[in-house]
């Protein structure tokens, strides 16, 4: 066995991030003889408590924890998801989805979407999201698990995610972690201890004194990152001038309106307005930009925009769209807020978790703590960040919206070179490319150009294998499969019951 197994693993922090990590490490690691797992939390601080809304890669964490799916969509009071339903962000009036799964199908070697473009060409303008079986199923209000035993059903390749309280996520998740041996400490750190030689974090020091030792730390301490920059000073790359919404108002309200399995995002004047569909209720949320509306007019924006009676105040949250230089600098390791922001516009930062503990789990250190691997793991953390703040500009600048100061910022921002390479390609030919296995596919790129209206000037030539006549009838023909496979699907509301979740809706306490 190896003497230099790191034998004590200290996570600060009990938000979603520092419970995924409890979670995940102890499922992965916690055998090992000898190692001990001990996170620290306060719950005088307490946790940003928003995070409602997943994306697909959640179901692979929730299987490597070994989840009962039932169970925890009770305990959690969770609803299912498959894709982002995005209202008025080309125009006013306008709505498309951004589903989980896939378009049609590709025929004769080529991409479903270039005989689609062919067809629009042809003149049949029926919009994308008629051939994606998540966004039909989720528009209708319908929901059922993917069917890979029915490769020729569009259900075979449905994905879906999860909408759930945070609170409840992160309490599920304690359970777990606490009966694979992660122990709790409930404290405020006040100091943070460091070797003289090495600059490595030795200790945490507690308000009433306690000192509390780690060989590994994994920061999950929110926003304020207290070890990987208080301590380790990373410094922070800050993204706001692509992505100048920096406040959040988040208010839970009554059910009401629909329960469809989607996540709802709509444009508002200096933002987006979130709306997420629990059993019990709903989470809504104005993200907007402080340079362009007060506090208060957001407010009053959000609460004039609900489907029910709010449950609480709205409450505020301050951010800065960026990242943390090195999220890992000698022995500290950032995951969650405390590695850094991306606005919840496509639900990914509880994915950044996931990714970040995978990540630290493929590079698990000794207490040597090699350069190489650190260096390996804050690369391929950079290059996430990148991929997904281009996708998020994309839905602020693929908008003909000049209608708000803050909308035609949007429109006239200069995009980052990646990004600008996507909309020219996308623009001339239709061809979209994933590049380095980055998180969001060809169909998420996709939905979000053709849904925001950006027209390609043609198609891949090899899609004239198909007559104009058998391109139109094929692509008719799948409209009505994905069609009549969402109406054979079951009701999302009587799936839910059916695990045997109780949908009735919190109320207001007068
Ligand atoms: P926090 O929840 O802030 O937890 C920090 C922890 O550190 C707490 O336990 C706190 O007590 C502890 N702590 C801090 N300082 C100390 C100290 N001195 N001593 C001891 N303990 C300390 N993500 C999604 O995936 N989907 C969404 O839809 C989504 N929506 C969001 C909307 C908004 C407006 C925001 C701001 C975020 C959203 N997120 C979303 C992100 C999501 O909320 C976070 O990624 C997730 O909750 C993880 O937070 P965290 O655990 O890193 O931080």
């Amino acid at each position: 066995m190896r003497a230099d197994r790191i034998r004590r693993v200290v996570i600060v922090g009990g938000g979603t991030a520092g419970w995924m990590a409890a979670a995940g490490i102890s499922r992965v690691a916690g055998e090992l003889p000898g190692l001990e797992i001990e996170l620290i939390e306060s719950e005088e601080i307490g946790t940003v408590g928003v995070g409602e809304a997943t994306i697909p890669q959640i179901t692979l964490f929730n299987a490597m924890l070994g989840f009962d799916e039932a169970e925890f969509v009770r305990e959690t009071h969770a609803t299912y998801k498959l894709g982002i339903e995005f209202v008025d962000w080309t125009r006013l009036g306008h709505r498309y989805v951004h589903p989980f799964g896939f378009y049609g199908v590709d025929m004769m070697g080529v991409q479903f979407h270039h005989h689609w473009l062919k067809a629009r060409s042809l003149g049949d303008a029926t919009p994308l999201d008629a051939y994606s079986l998540s966004a039909v199923a989720g528009m209708a209000g319908k929901f059922a698990h993917p069917r890979p035993d029915q490769p020729n059903s569009p259900l075979s390749k449905i994905g879906y995610a999860f909408q759930f309280d945070a609170a409840l996520y992160a309490r599920y998740l304690r359970k777990l972690a606490e009966r694979w041996g992660v122990r709790r400490t409930e404290g405020r750190i006040v100091d943070v201890e460091k070797h003289g030689e090495s600059g490595h974090v030795s200790a945490v020091v507690l308000s009433d004194g306690r000192r509390i030792e780690g060989e590994l730390f994994v920061d999950c301490s929110g926003f304020r990152g207290l070890l990987i920059d208080g301590a380790m000073g990373s410094g922070f790359e800050d993204w706001s001038d692509w992505l100048p919404c920096d406040r959040a108002l988040a208010v839970p309200c009554e059910n009401g309106g629909d329960r469809l399995p989607l996540t709802r995002a709509t444009a508002r004047p200096a933002g987006w307005q979130w709306r997420i569909p629990l059993q019990h209720r709903i989470g809504n949320g104005y993200v907007y930009s402080s340079a362009h509306v007060s506090d208060d007019e957001a407010a009053a924006t959000l609460l004039a925009n609900l489907d029910g009676v709010p449950l609480a105040e709205p409450r505020q949250l301050r951010f800065r769209a960026g990242h943390r230089q090195r999220a890992w600098v000698g022995n500290v390791v950032a995951l969650g807020l405390a590695g850094g922001f991306l606005e919840p516009l496509e639900s990914t930062s509880i994915h950044l978790v996931q990714s970040g503990i995978a990540r630290l789990m493929t590079l698990f250190p000794a207490r040597g703590f090699d350069q190489m691997e650190i260096d390996r793991f804050n690369a391929e953390t950079v290059q996430e960040y990148v991929d997904i703040r281009d996708f998020l500009i994309l839905h602020y600048k693929a908008t003909e919206r000049d209608d708000t100061p803050f909308w035609n910022t949007c429109r006239t921002l200069t995009p980052p070179e990646g990004l600008a390479y996507k909309l020219d390609m996308f623009r001339k030919s239709g061809r979209i490319f994933r590049e380095h296995e980055e998180l969001f596919t060809e169909t998420s790129w996709l939905s979000v150009m053709a849904g925001q209206g950006i027209e390609p000037a043609s198609y891949h030539p090899i899609a004239d294998l198909l007559s104009d006549r058998e391109t139109l009838e094929r692509v008719a023909h799948i409209r009505e499969v994905v069609g009549e496979t969402a109406r054979a699907m079951p009701e999302h509301e009587g799936f839910l019951r059916r695990l045997g979740c109780d949908l009735t809706p919190l109320r207001r306490a007068s």
